[in-house]
């Protein structure tokens, strides 16, 4: 009976097949080959950043009474009635939370949390505080929500209006999670976006920008 062999050549191909998948796989020596490794830099938040009144910056020491500000306060005008928000990544809604904040004065404020999962290492939240504990406004405020769990939303895209409660300080705190870890949005953010944030810093008078930074202590 004649014996099926591979020659060395052919066990040579195979092999080489083999190195080429789990190098597709699992590095990166072929160039990034699917979304986990997409990041494309964040647009601005704000539809009209002409209704934002003012800013703080993220980092700010003690801001809770014991971590440093972990997002960027971009607060609206109170004497409006509400602003648009719009999605600064294409990506999937991952939750909308609705919690009260402990550390809010008067406390148990509404915090209603979008976050946008862009990738495995790259998460956007964006948590409307209007300043309200009015329940009329909490439900305007969750009724304002444009999006839901599980839809796909594209960079620009309406995800709700910041309505304006009565306890003032009407704001997005603009949240960015790189693993887990909270970072500052600014250096992540496209030109036009940075040159947003840049005019609000160089043109409103009562930014919280304790060293005039953006991103304190970071330099930039
Ligand atoms: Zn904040």
């Amino acid at each position: 009976m004649r014996k099926f062999k591979f020659s060395k050549k052919t066990l040579l191909s195979f092999l080489l097949i083999f190195i080429w998948i789990v190098g597709l796989t699992h590095c990166d020596i072929f160039g990034p080959s699917y979304d986990e490794y997409v990041f494309e830099w964040l647009d601005f938040p704000f539809a009209n950043p002409g209704n934002i009144e003012r800013m703080a910056a993220f980092g700010i020491p003690n801001w809770s009474g014991t971590d440093p500000h972990n997002g960027i306060d971009l607060i609206i005008y109170e004497s409006l009635y509400g602003t648009r928000i719009i999605s600064p990544t294409n990506g999937t809604i991952d939750s909308i939370d609705i919690s009260e904040n402990p550390y809010s004065h008067p406390a148990n404020q509404l915090l209603l949390t979008i976050h946008i999962y862009i990738n495995s290492e790259w998460t956007v939240a964006l948590v409307i505080e209007p300043g309200t504990s009015d329940e009329t406004i909490k439900t305007a405020q969750r009724n304002a929500v444009l999006v839901e769990e599980g839809d796909t939303v594209s960079r620009g895209q309406s995800i709700t209006d910041l309505l304006v409660g009565e306890h003032g300080y009407p704001h997005l705190h603009y949240m960015i999670m790189r693993n887990d870890e909270p970072v500052c949005a600014y250096p992540f953010s496209s030109a036009s976006a940075r040159s947003i944030f840049d005019d609000i810093a160089r043109t409103r008078s009562n930014n919280n920008l304790p060293d005039g930074n953006i991103c304190h202590g970071e330099g930039y």
